[in-house]
């Protein structure tokens, strides 16, 4: 017997970069797809694992760029709980992400690169942790939302000395137009991190410069920042009519009015837009009180997470509604937006393997069943959750 893991699927409906593979079988080995074949006719005599699945969607394994925690845990108030709550994302079809650290004391930073770098524990499956996504601590003030003022700090490159790639850090979001702030992000851009631009208070003219500086990706468009007005276009102004730049959204239809998603999917391409969540640790639990970075306390109900004072801080979002919200408020197709959750998250990473079903790729999938809901995680060849 081969040591070597066999998973078919059988009848599914593949999203593959060509368009659909409609009923196609899917062979994945040693974690990688090792076939497509469509329709799926005459087939040889199979080994391994077979799951027939009509009427199925095979989506390329959802990747989520933004996400604070679940299951009750911040990834910065408990940094070493992040592969205990990582093994259970597959649960919301997540096959990898960034665990996402909101404004904090730096130690809280240092503590998630000592345990992401330190590796998952014996025996580990779960959704992969790709690095980490610091919002945080060089933000402005002046649209710091749910984010701690006490611990927020000006750009200064030598508080950020151990902040790269081989230590996890992969996405870092700060406020361009603070004093410092290119400096830095020069120094961060430099060891491989790619920089998103958020909780900002940049002009049309600011949030051009920090284009031209190599900020290439906007962290939950309209939500934390300077808003389009006819006379001064700000930095969603500066976005929307430019060329290049991938924004991520919120489609929770709380953070951003259902009208201004389909906005900004009309000035992208499905190739620019990353949906994410933005959940934080109420994710998966009941209404109730919940922690956020920076020794915070939200209030969460049935629709949102808010501080004290009615501030929004995250979401209770899952990736399969912010899938759906997306295709009602846009009148899109389920193949236009997924991408939005895969191959798209996967290139602002610069991920060749990841987020696209085609022979070779890592066999991350996410399924989901005829009627639509999420129904079953693969991660690595590895089928890590059924509904
Ligand atoms: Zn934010």
């Amino acid at each position: 017997m081969s040591n070597n893991p066999l998973l078919h699927l059988l009848h599914v409906d593949a999203l593959t970069p060509r368009g659909w593979a409609k009923d196609a079988w899917i062979a994945i080995a040693e974690g990688r797809i090792q076939k497509i074949v469509s329709p799926c006719e005459a087939l040889p005599p199979l080994e391994g694992e077979v799951l027939t699945l009509p009427g199925w969607v095979a989506s390329p394994g959802w990747i989520e760029l933004q996400i604070n925690g679940a299951f009750g845990v911040d990834f910065a108030e408990e940094p070493q709980r992040m592969w205990e709550i990582a093994a259970r994302l597959p649960e919301f079809g997540l096959t990898a992400f960034l665990p996402t650290l909101v404004t904090s004391p730096l130690e809280a930073f240092r503590q998630a690169m000592k345990v992401w770098k330190a590796g998952p524990p014996p025996g580990w499956q779960g959704a992969i942790p790709l690095g980490l996504h610091f919002e945080g601590p060089f933000l402005n003030p002046k649209k710091k939302g749910a984010h701690n003022p006490k611990f927020l700090l000006q750009p200064n490159p030598d508080l950020v000395a151990d902040w790269d790639s081989a230590n996890g850090v992969r996405l870092v979001t700060l406020a361009p137009e603070l004093p410092g702030a290119f400096e830095l992000a020069q120094s961060l851009h430099r060891r491989g991190i790619t920089l998103a631009i958020g909780h900002s208070h940049a002009t049309f003219e600011e949030a051009l410069a920090a284009f031209e500086q190599g900020f290439s990706y906007v962290t939950h468009l309209y939500n934390g920042m300077t808003p389009l007005e006819y006379r001064a276009p700000g930095l969603v102004g500066a976005i929307l009519t430019h060329p290049e730049i991938t924004v991520s959204l919120i489609a929770d239809g709380v953070h951003v009015h259902p009208a201004m998603l389909k906005l900004a999917y009309q000035t992208r391409t499905p190739d620019q837009v990353v949906l994410v969540t933005d959940a934080m640790s109420a994710l998966g639990m009941p209404p109730g009180r919940y922690p956020l970075g920076g020794g915070q306390e939200v209030f969460v109900d049935e629709r949102s997470a808010r501080l004290k004072d009615g501030t929004l801080a995250g979401s209770i979002l899952k990736p399969v509604d912010a899938l759906r919200n997306m295709m009602e408020y846009c009148h899109a197709s389920l193949e236009s937006v997924l991408p939005c959750l895969t191959s798209t998250p996967a290139r602002v990473l610069g991920l060749a393997n990841k987020g696209r079903l085609e022979v070779g790729a890592d066999a991350d999938l996410t399924l989901l069943d005829p009627q639509g809901n999420l129904g079953m995680t693969i991660v690595g060849g590895k089928v890590v959750y059924r509904a």
